[in-house]
């Protein structure tokens, strides 16, 4: 695990934000981006002016992590979003969003994205009462995810549900605490998403778009 951690927080260090990869940890004094703010191997002091390319390419590395997806997975989710009718960086947020993975993090179901992906994997999530195991599982408008008798009971859901004022449940979920359900009332414009982390989506539109 301390293999994983490290990894986090240089990620977080790489991108100069705190992009909330490590749960509880990140929400308090001990984050490592409050220590050292450097990215790593770079040298405090050394300082370039940013091409538009490295910062479109930043931005979409900082998006990317936040989700904690793989270059191929979120290209993929743009070239969905770029064949939607709207505007394809919003409709990309909405698509990341949507993740199931992501969703159980949000209601604070999981203390993390990563932690939730493990916790999917395991089968204990259910999606309109029927079992399904996929992370990236896409929930849709009224859908309901219910967790099963042995996920609704582990202690990572129970811990995390007890620290879940560290984070607002956006108004597009609703979450039952006690019941461990959430509904999706709706596909949320980007001001109701709760993003932790400032994006700036047509920076990532204009490098895929190159
Ligand atoms: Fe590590 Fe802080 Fe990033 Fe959390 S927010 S992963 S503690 S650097």
């Amino acid at each position: 695990m301390g293999r994983y951690t490290a990894a986090s927080c240089r990620q977080c260090r790489r991108e100069g934000v705190r992009l909330f990869l490590k749960g509880d940890r990140c929400y308090t004094a001990s984050c490592a981006l409050t220590k050292r703010k450097t990215a790593p191997g770079m040298l405090p002091k050394f300082h370039k002016k940013p091409t538009e390319y490295a910062v479109q390419l930043r931005e979409k590395q900082k998006v990317k992590r936040y989700y904690g997806l793989l270059e191929r997975q979120f290209r993929k989710y743009f070239d969905i979003a770029s064949r939607l009718k709207g505007v394809t960086g919003v409709l990309l947020l909405q698509i990341l969003e949507r993740r199931l993975d992501n969703i159980l993090y949000k209601v604070g179901f999981a203390p993390s994205r990563k932690a939730a992906r493990q916790f999917v994997g395991h089968g204990h999530t259910l999606i309109n009462g029927k079992k399904v195991d996929i992370p990236s599982y896409l929930l849709r408008v009224g859908d309901v995810i219910s967790l099963n008798d042995k996920g609704g009971k582990m202690a990572l859901v129970e811990n995390a549900i007890t620290k879940v004022e560290n984070r607002v449940v956006p108004i597009w979920l609703e979450a039952d605490q006690k019941k461990k359900t959430v509904k999706i009332l709706h596909i949320p414009e980007k001001p109701e998403m709760g993003l932790e982390i400032e994006i700036n989506e047509p920076l990532i539109v204009e490098l895929y778009s190159k």
